[in-house]
């Protein structure tokens, strides 16, 4: 898994290879970009160039093997999703009095460590950045440089301060990733101190390229419109359910429509009635409002001119029968009502029936 292995984002990873290619790689890195842009796979991909045993070279760059002793071990980090469910689970099973003193690392190597914010508030607290000042100032056991990441770098305000102590006084032999979709949250005072790159999302034609490898069981049709719905998410395009978005899409045609002129609500009530109380039913209900929400998005782009953003493509000439038929303001006032509806979900009403609601009051 080279660098070559790397999807878009061209030449933000060249410039990460030439700063590795000089001994001096900056001791705090910015990364940022939105979300399945690649920040953590790229940070995990320098962490083994750092460390691997091998070093080889590419291009005249510096590369990693993929498979000596620190690459094999910084690579168990990949799937950071697993490896975070199973830290999360580890600290449940702790007696209560240990869970409470208990935070969250990912670390399947000595020398590199991943800091994902800890739940449930999903924030960095200050004890894991104490935990990060405790070892970053020993040198690397099995590595050359030690690396530190933080997945998602949404600081506590008592942390933010810690981690501004490390950076003011960093050692040589570390390097600090704090991975962000938005670096305009991160202090002043820790962005100045840090070097900052930008990796941008991956167009549709990157991520089908990406998906054409990866899921080649996707017919292109279907390639394409997961690539549009994922909007450059690499991360997101790869584990994307089809089947679940075209029947939570098909669920939100048929809320739609009353408003669009069907005077027959039978298949309306049938639909809404499956959005039933507990976990699933929200969860079900929530993919159902944001469905609605990229729906109306698309109508508003085929009423201003822009097909080319409308994202559900392969349902295009139905969307435009449906945007032919209301006007903006139809459209801002059931994004309006839409709003309305989410809220009063969280206030756990009647989910079938706030969707019934919601689909005649839309009717003209
Ligand atoms: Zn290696």
């Amino acid at each position: 898994m080279p660098f070559s292995d790397f999807h878009g984002n061209a030449e933000t990873v060249h410039t990460l290879r030439e700063i590795l290619a000089y001994d001096h790689f900056p001791h705090a890195l910015i990364l940022s970009g939105p979300a399945g842009s690649g920040k953590f796979t790229i940070s995990q991909m320098v962490a083994k160039a750092m460390n691997c045993l091998e070093r080889p070279m590419t291009d005249g760059l510096p590369d990693f093997c993929g498979h000596c002793a620190n690459c094999v071990r910084i690579a168990q980090a990949d799937a950071l999703e697993d490896r975070f469910a199973e830290a999360v689970e580890a600290r449940e099973n702790l007696r209560d009095t240990d869970k409470k003193e208990t935070r969250i690392f990912v670390q399947t190597h000595p020398d590199v460590m991943i800091i994902p914010p800890d739940p449930p508030q999903m924030l960095v607290k200050v004890d894991q950045v104490r935990h990060v000042i405790h070892e970053i100032y020993f040198k690397p056991v099995e590595g050359r440089e030690r690396v530190y990441i933080f997945s998602d770098a949404d600081f506590m305000k008592e942390a933010a301060n810690s981690l501004l102590k490390i950076l003011e006084e960093p050692p040589e032999f570390a390097t600090i990733f704090l991975l962000t979709d938005n670096p305009t949250a991160l202090l002043p005072t820790i962005r100045s101190r840090c070097m900052h790159l930008r990796l941008s999302p991956l167009s549709p034609p990157e991520v089908e390229n990406y998906l054409a490898e990866v899921r080649p069981e996707l017919k292109p049709r279907e390639r394409s419109l997961v690539a549009r719905i994922c909007g450059g998410g690499l991360g997101r395009a790869r584990s994307f359910d089809l089947a679940a978005y075209v029947a939570a899409r098909q669920d939100a045609l048929t809320v739609l429509g009353p408003a669009m002129g069907s005077k027959d609500h039978s298949d309306l009530f049938r639909a809404t009635d499956t959005y039933r109380a507990g976990a699933d039913g929200k969860a079900k209900t929530e993919y159902l409002i944001r469905t609605l929400y990229s729906l109306l998005e698309d109508m508003l782009f085929l009423r201003s001119g822009t097909p080319e953003l409308v994202r559900n493509q392969d349902i295009q000439a139905e969307l435009a029968r449906m945007a032919a038929g209301v006007d903006f303001e139809w459209i801002v006032n059931a994004t309006q009502r839409l709003g309305e509806l989410e809220s009063g979900m969280r206030r756990n009403l009647l989910r079938s029936l706030a969707l019934d609601t919601f689909a005649t009051a839309l009717e003209h």
